[in-house]
């Protein structure tokens, strides 16, 4: 299997070229497909599977060819929400790299530090925005994030969330988010809360186990 007979666009074919990615790897052959498709995914994955592309890829092809319908300053049209700061700056990097022939633009928001920066870059304006919970619940609290455009939330690594004590923050975020979107759910386990969390995030799924 290549990227191509995946079904990508041109625009990040050469970018995961680029990369020096000559195959994708099963959580990729699996995923892109169904979210290309414009299905919920629940994915049963660890880091180290390609797990980034695999929701990276198909958000930022969806969103470039449906770029349009989005002129003037970007909303938040993809959200992902994953455990740390580190996590965070990680799949901030991929995005940059895989759409950096889209023009779409990403942000990343963590707590830890002054937040002014992050709230300027907000106003500047995003399309893909990457954050750890208890920072992003804050930042919305306030008013500097609103999510009337969103077409895309991935939560990633939930089991982790969980562990750090994440759950409620997460359902509050969870909430807030408009009923109509396409919803990704990754974790490493399948604890029952994780298993109630995702049954309530997502609507009808398909599910990757790698
Ligand atoms: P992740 O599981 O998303 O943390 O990715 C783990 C590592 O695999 C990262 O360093 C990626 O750059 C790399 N990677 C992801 N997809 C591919 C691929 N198809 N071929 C080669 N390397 C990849």
């Amino acid at each position: 299997m290549t990227f191509k007979e995946l079904g990508l666009a041109e625009t990040i074919l050469k970018a995961v070229e680029a990369e020096g990615y000559t195959h994708p790897t099963p959580i990729q052959e699996q995923a892109i497909p169904i979210l290309l498709k414009g299905k919920d995914l629940l994915g049963v994955a660890q880091t180290g599977t390609g797990k980034t592309a695999a929701f990276g890829i198909p958000i930022l092809q969806l969103l470039h060819t449906a770029k349009h319908q989005n002129q003037g300053k970007s909303k938040v049209r993809a959200l992902v929400v994953t455990p740390t700061r580190e996590l965070a700056l990680q799949i901030g990097e991929s995005f940059t790299a895989y759409g950096k022939f889209t023009g779409l633009k990403n942000t990343v928001i963590f707590g830890g530090v002054k937040q002014g920066k992050q709230v300027n870059a907000l106003r500047n304006g995003v399309d893909i925005l990457i954050a750890t919970p208890g920072r992003l619940l804050d930042l919305m609290d306030q008013g500097f994030i609103t999510f009337r455009d969103l077409e895309f939330v991935v939560l990633d690594e939930a089991d982790q969330m969980l562990d750090m004590g994440f759950i409620h923050d997460i359902k509050k975020i969870i909430a807030k988010l408009p009923p109509k979107r396409q919803s990704l759910f990754f974790s490493a386990t399948m604890p029952k809360t994780i298993v109630e969390l995702s049954r309530k995030m997502l609507g009808d799924f398909e599910r990757v186990t790698i």
